[in-house]
């Protein structure tokens, strides 16, 4: 079958019109003189497609035409230069002219790293880390790193140096050039924005083939517009990340509190504190709703204290909400007695429930590296791979209450499998020329909430028990953005929030996530993928011709 597949199309390209996307790639590399060369034909390949059409969200699969597999950012250039000049090839090839997604660790949810019947690149199989220590003379330590390098490579290979970036995301199997794509956050971000407030420069290949390198200070739009650019200005192929020195140890601590308005006060309390060595390194927080919540602390959290039910019946409560810091220290007996020290401190400012406070120490890899053990231990269940109607929404400060009351009213939290995260983040630590968008109120506080369930291993694209999830979502974020409170008065104003990692599927929807900067968006791509190949998986603009 696979070799009458292999025959027909190359029929297909010896006849004078494109027939499908394949034909048209096959013509592409030909003409590119791809393989004849004496490069490996298979780094483009036509037969394993299927791959490419699985995400982490388990939701939406769509199969390219091809997958390539560069082996330089040159060969990806090559690739887009000709697609782009292609208009002549594809003539008479009906179907929407070809697209190309970059795919990094493929972790998105909605298909966002898909390219149907287009070109998938593997940037997995662009690997490289560079470390360059500051010589004393001022300057930072950074990283040059391939854009499909895994945050976790990158930190090895920092730590080797003592060095390691300083905002990171909670899992870490996610390749940089991903994360850029969308901005990066975890309880670092308080303090030092999120990754795409650490990157010093970039290289990123346009819609139109040009390689380019940028930064604040060179090709600056092109730089701000690929940072939480959602892939849809360039393919990033290197980008030069700032290194501080490592902390060899944490100390990591949670706390419960059974008023969420007090959980919130304290955690901008903690946010406030931020002035270095007296202040926590590292600020999330949670909500703990069931035995599923409970099952997952006792694998992510080292801890000896186990957490049961008691304390669910103590505090008269079936939801609890748990705010999680981290001190970084390095290992001699000075700093460990200062950490204890400071972190006794800023403990004895917070108002959780009494006695219900639980710590730890780790080192920092395994600190940052946590939801690995989950991950080892959901993939040895089976729970790994299933469908992940996942939702992530910045909430603007004011509305995070009502927010978080409509999100436990629409979801009923007794079914809830994941985690809920909620924590501040502070606004003056993103830059506002960058494309990753944030609510617009002027409040320097607004939150991060990450609504993380598994659906259950049966409920497979499509189904009922999958589609209940997405519609529940869908409430929310229509609560949340520009619709109502469920059961309210249809003239409540909406709360402001805006969708992280967002999808959407109709243009206007995308006009209003965008907001104010959407003016901006439309001119960058037509600056710079002016007939919208790239990232089609995000669903925002459809191809041109
Ligand atoms: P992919 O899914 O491969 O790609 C995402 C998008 O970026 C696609 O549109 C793709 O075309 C584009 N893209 C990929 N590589 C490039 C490139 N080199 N140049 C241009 N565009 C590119 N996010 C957080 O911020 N914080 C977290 O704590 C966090 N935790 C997570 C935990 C888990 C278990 C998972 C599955 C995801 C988590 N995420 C988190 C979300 C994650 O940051 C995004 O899904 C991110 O896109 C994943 O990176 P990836 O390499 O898998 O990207």
């Amino acid at each position: 079958l696979i070799s009458l597949f292999i025959m027909s199309l190359l029929l297909c390209i010896s006849a004078p019109c494109m027939h499908s996307p394949a034909a048209a790639l096959i013509g592409l590399s030909r003409s590119e003189k791809y393989n004849t060369d004496g490069q490996d034909p298979c780094r483009l390949s036509f037969l394993d497609t299927a791959a490419a059409a699985i995400d982490f969200g388990r939701i939406y699969h769509h199969n390219p035409a091809a997958i390539l597999r560069p082996v330089s950012a040159e060969e990806i250039a090559r690739f887009l230069r000709a697609i782009y000049a292609s208009r002549a090839l594809a003539t008479g090839y009906r179907q929407e002219y070809l697209t190309v997604a970059a795919k990094g660790a493929g972790h998105s949810i909605h298909g966002q790293a898909q390219a149907p019947d287009g070109l998938v690149i593997e940037m997995s199989s662009l690997r490289g880390v560079r470390i360059h220590v500051a010589d004393g003379a001022g300057g930072y330590s950074y990283a040059d790193v391939a854009a499909g390098e895994l945050w976790v490579d990158l930190l090895a290979e920092a730590m080797k140096l003592g060095l390691a970036p300083r905002s990171w995301t909670d899992y870490l199997y996610l390749s940089v050039g991903g994360t850029l794509s969308n901005a990066g956050i975890s309880g670092q971000t308080f303090r030092h924005g999120p990754q795409i407030s650490n990157v010093l420069q970039l290289d990123i290949i346009t819609g139109t083939g040009e390689l380019v390198t940028c930064s604040p200070a060179e090709n600056a739009d092109l730089f701000y517009a690929s940072m939480g650019g959602l892939g849809q200005f360039g393919i990033i192929t290197r980008a030069r990340i700032i290194l501080e020195p490592a902390p060899q140890k944490v100390k990591w601590v949670r706390a419960l509190y059974s008023d969420f308005e007090q959980f919130t006060r304290d955690q901008e309390l903690l946010v406030s504190m931020d002035d270095g060595a007296a202040s926590v390194d590292y600020l999330e927080g949670f909500v703990v709703v069931n035995n599923e919540a409970m099952r997952s602390w006792s694998i992510s959290f080292p801890t000896d204290t186990p957490l049961d039910d008691s304390v669910f019946n103590d505090a008269g409560t079936e939801i609890l909400f748990c705010i999680e810091i981290a001190k970084y220290f390095t290992q001699s007996d000075d700093e460990t007695a200062d950490v204890d020290k400071v972190t006794g401190r800023i403990i004895s400012r917070l108002s959780f429930i009494p006695g219900l406070i639980y710590s730890v120490e780790v080192p920092y890899a395994d600190f940052l590296n946590r939801v690995r053990v989950e991950e080892l231990n959901l993939r040895s269940r089976g729970l790994w791979d299933v469908p992940h109607p996942w939702l992530n929404m910045f909430v603007p400060r004011r509305q995070i209450q009502r927010f978080t009351t409509s999100l436990l009213k629409i979801m009923s939290p007794d079914t809830v499998k994941g985690p809920i995260l909620v924590y501040p983040v502070k606004r003056s630590k993103w830059n506002t020329n960058m494309s990753a968008v944030i609510p617009e109120d002027k409040d320097e506080i607004f939150y991060a909430v990450g609504v993380l369930r598994s659906a259950d291993p049966l409920c497979l694209a499509g189904s009922s028990c999958l589609n209940d999830l997405l519609s529940q979502n869908q409430q929310i974020i229509d609560v949340s953005t520009n619709a109502n409170e469920i059961g309210n008065d249809k003239s409540e104003p909406g709360m402001g929030a805006k969708q992280y990692l967002a999808h959407h599927s109709q243009e206007w929807q995308w006009k209003n996530h965008f907001g104010s900067k959407w003016g901006i968006f439309l001119q960058r791509k037509a600056r710079y993928d002016p007939l919208n190949i790239l990232a089609p998986g995000q669903r925002i603009l459809n191809r041109n011709h």
